[in-house]
């Protein structure tokens, strides 16, 4: 029996009207006519507090679109689905003959469904029901699953990344054979970097994957992503901290980033993760592991892991833009700020306006950092008289570190020495898992990064 209440959930008059005299409720599956073209899909419900001239459609895409009710001509219903999304949580089958890998979640689309009251995606799977989701874990691993955060990644912080370094110690000390850590994309490079600083010398793969579509659409990346960085953390024998997301878009492999190395370079592509500055660290094809680039850190169960989760909250990043005026950066000095790093244009520049406020900067003690917004080559500020200006004012150059990197080393590094500013100093300058690189590889620039056809070559050159 129908429940008005739930046929009609979410919308209001005029939108209701135009649903009643069409005989269409939601979860119909309807053909709309409107002045701007004709659409096919699904009527969702909608929040209460939704305004009440759209209705939901989801394509059959994946996508949801809103048809304003003044543009409807006519909605034609052609069949009913219910969408029931919950998705068993089961209880992971245990495999003595199988390595042990424990399933670290904080949220992002990767634990994600979508949530159809709002049409938005919300963070709602548990590891358990990820578990239920990709069933293929078990033939990888066993699987052990903790759920530390449910948030979207821009949601992350220091908080969180303390408490993510600290479990990634316990689970090490615990003899898990290999870490797996599900987080939104959008921060994930952020949070590698700060795993890479305060979980050293790991003896086991720390993986972290992502997933740009949601599992409820078809071109979802989620399973495919997690079973690779199962595979990875499991079987690889790379100990280091990785991202592991989607190759090309031919959906022929996985790539492995170095943590310090890896960001998000695109809003939607699947293949949006980049080594910059050098290649991929490895490829994972059908399960099994090739490394790219050598040496790497082997697995080594005896090794003992540094872990030092500590983060100075009073450090930022300013993105240099021209015209800026000095008072951006006395303002962050006078707010108590204890580092900076600039995002400079490039080789490493800034305007000669903001030399001022750099020497105060200096003299009051907040150690400033250059980086490149060209993201690719290194800071060379012996080139050009701007360069050697700036340096003159104490600004540190910090080679071809992305800027993101250097934000998150220097938020560790003066939350490592708070009392020795020189300490701190030299620990941003000293390389640690390839965050500076001696130089870029021949080709980097140009291939090896997922989805164009001059990688399928070099990938079949290295493979043959
Ligand atoms: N906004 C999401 C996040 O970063 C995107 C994703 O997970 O892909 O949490």
């Amino acid at each position: 029996m129908s429940d008005p209440k739930e046929d009609y959930k979410g919308y209001r008059d005029p939108m209701r009207a135009v649903m009643q005299a069409n005989g269409v409720t939601v979860w119909s599956q309807i053909v709309a006519r409107t002045s701007r073209g004709t659409f096919a899909g699904l009527v969702l419900p909608r929040s209460e507090t939704s305004d009440a001239d759209h209705l939901v459609l989801k394509l059959e895409s994946g996508y949801n679109i809103g048809l304003r009710a003044d543009t409807i001509e006519s909605l034609e219903k052609r069949g009913y689905k219910k969408a029931e999304y919950k998705i068993p949580e089961e209880e992971f089958p245990k495999d003595p003959e199988k390595p042990r890998v424990m399933l670290f979640g904080t949220g992002g689309t990767i634990a994600s469904r979508l949530d159809y009251r709002t049409g938005a995606v919300i963070p709602a799977f548990s590891p358990g029901e990820l578990y239920g989701s990709v069933p293929e874990l078990a033939d990888v691993c066993n699987l052990d699953t903790e759920k530390l955060f449910g948030v979207f990644s821009e949601n992350m912080g220091a908080e969180q990344y303390r408490v993510l370094a600290a479990r990634c110690g316990e689970a090490i000390e615990a003899g898990y054979d290999g870490i797996v850590i599900g987080h939104g994309t959008d921060t994930m490079h952020h949070t590698a970097a700060a795993l890479t600083f305060m979980v050293q010398d790991t003896p086991i793969p720390i993986v972290m994957v992502g997933s740009q579509r949601s599992s409820d659409r078809p071109s979802s990346d989620a399973a495919r992503n997690l079973i690779a960085a199962a595979n990875a953390a499991a079987h690889g024998d790379i100990a280091e901290v990785m991202v592991c997301m989607f190759g090309p878009t031919s959906d022929q492999y996985n790539l492995l980033h170095r943590g310090p190395r890896v960001r998000k370079m695109h809003s939607s592509y699947r293949s949006t993760f980049r080594t910059l500055g050098d290649i991929p660290l490895a490829m994972i094809r059908d399960g099994k592991l090739s490394a790219l680039k050598t040496p790497y850190r082997l697995r080594d169960p005896k090794r003992k892991a540094t872990v030092t989760p500590v983060f100075e909250e009073r450090v930022t990043i300013v993105y240099y833009y021209p015209n800026m005026q000095p008072d951006v950066i006395d303002a962050l000095v006078d707010c108590g700020y204890k580092g900076i790093v600039i995002a400079g244009t490039g080789l490493g520049h800034v305007n000669r306006l903001v030399y001022p406020a750099l020497e105060r900067a200096r003299e009051k003690g907040v150690q400033v950092y250059m980086t490149l917004q060209t993201l690719w080559g290194f800071v060379q500020m012996h080139v050009y008289e701007t360069g050697r200006e700036i340096l003159q004012l104490g600004v540190v150059p910090l080679a071809n570190m992305l800027p993101e990197v250097a934000y998150i080393k220097l938020g560790w590094a003066l939350g490592r020495h708070p009392d020795d500013p020189e300490a701190a100093k030299a620990l941003m300058q000293t390389p640690i898992g390839d965050d500076m690189t001696e130089r870029e590889p021949f080709g980097g620039y140009l291939v090896f990064q997922g989805g164009v056809p001059e990688i399928t070559g070099f990938v079949k050159k290295i493979l043959s």
